[in-house]
């Protein structure tokens, strides 16, 4: 069986834990944080990311990143780093299949349309979303809502928070409170899922023709891989080269995690989880690295996610997602019945009316989004 011995002492160990919320007997035959993995895979909201848009719509093409691959990527990347700086691998493949679960259809554009939505109401935060996910709104168990997931997976799935929600979440929230780090395996989750999504655009982008090789030529760091890949097989061309010169970029900034992260966590003399706590963040790339991360993410803005023709779907997004939610704050009738309140309900607080619409609209898939539209506004669809 995996071994636990091989991780640093500062890797986090359920021995360590604070655990579950709910006490349940120790696992027989995985480690915790498998348990958790495996819950997570189980659960509905995992189906659903494969139906979930990363930047291309589900149903703009076949080969484009969904949010399921993309969760699988980051869980790929995070391992690989985990098992490099002896961390807890188990722990970083479970936050990095979660992080994900509570994110709106249409990507970007859903989440910034329903926090505009909810407005008044709380707010939406799909960190927070995906935290609610697994806390509350899957229903598997017996014994509890949620998957009663260990609370190193559930911090690092709370990858931001506001202080006004942190104050309401309990422990999991505290250490917005307190500025505190979280464990190395959520912030190793939260750079390896950077990771995946810069790479991932670039090479959608360049499939669906959005995005030239011309204009990547201009990013520095795309250019030295694309000489080097040109170098190394002189008239290699097409896809071919794009992922060469892809796994290459995903490598230089693996490599450059590790090294820089391994100096961090040397020089900061960590010994154990509470000490990470209470550091700097110390999963980091290198200044110059970073830099030109960032300057791939800025490239990725520019170009691709203000394309005008990603443009044009953003918009429909937004419209679906503001018209959806206002019918059925308009008329709760409409709704499926889980997600009305009772006249008790209702009359002990409103506005968890509008949190049981965001979590209907949040849990919906792209293409029943728009199905779900098109029932309610065109006469003819039933
Ligand atoms: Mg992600």
């Amino acid at each position: 069986m995996y071994s636990e011995t091989s991780m640093a002492s500062y890797a986090s160990q359920p021995a360590t834990s604070a655990g579950r919320v709910f006490a349940e007997p120790p696992p027989t035959s995985r480690t915790e944080y498998q348990r958790d993995r495996d819950r997570i895979i189980h659960c509905t909201a995992f189906r659903r990311l494969e139906y979930k848009t990363q930047v291309f719509v589900n149903h703009e093409g076949d080969l484009f990143r969904t949010r399921l691959t993309h969760s699988i990527e980051v869980a790929q990347i995070g391992r690989s780093i985990a098992r490099n700086l002896r961390l807890n691998e188990d722990l970083v493949e479970a936050i990095s299949l979660a992080h994900d679960l509570g994110h709106t259809p249409f990507g970007h554009a859903g989440q910034d349309a329903l926090n505009a939505c909810m407005e008044g109401y709380g707010g939406f935060e799909h960190n927070l979303q995906s935290l609610r996910v697994v806390d509350r709104l899957e229903q598997r168990y017996g014994a509890f809502d949620g998957l009663n997931l260990m609370f190193e997976t559930r911090e690092g799935i709370l990858k931001h928070c506001a202080l006004v929600n942190a104050r309401k979440l309990g422990p999991v929230g505290q250490r917005f409170i307190d500025r505190k780090q979280p464990s190395l395996e959520a912030q190793l989750a939260n750079l390896a899922d950077e990771i995946a999504y810069n790479n991932h655009d670039i090479d959608d982008g360049l499939r669906s023709g959005l995005l030239t090789t011309t204009q990547l030529d201009e990013i520095d760091f795309y250019a030295r891989q694309r000489r080097e890949v040109e170098r190394t097989f002189p008239g290699i061309a097409g896809r071919r080269a794009i992922n060469e010169t892809i796994r290459r970029m995903i490598n230089a900034l693996i490599v450059d995690l590790i090294t820089t992260s391994e100096t961090r966590i040397r020089d900061a003399a960590v010994q154990t989880v509470d000490d990470v706590r209470n550091a700097q963040p110390l999963i980091a790339f290198s200044d110059a690295v970073g830099a030109e991360a960032k300057a791939l993410k800025r490239f990725l803005r520019e170009n691709l996610y203000h394309h005008y023709l990603v443009n044009r779907m953003t918009s429909k997004a937004r419209r679906i997602i503001t018209e959806l939610f206002d019918a059925f704050i308009a008329e709760p009738a409409l709704l499926p019945p889980d997600y009305v309140l009772t006249k008790q309900e209702h009359q002990q607080d409103g506005l968890r009316q509008a949190r049981k619409v965001a979590d209907y609209i949040a849990g919906m898939t792209d293409r029943y989004a728009m199905r779900e539209h098109r029932r309610l506004f065109q006469v003819d669809e039933i």
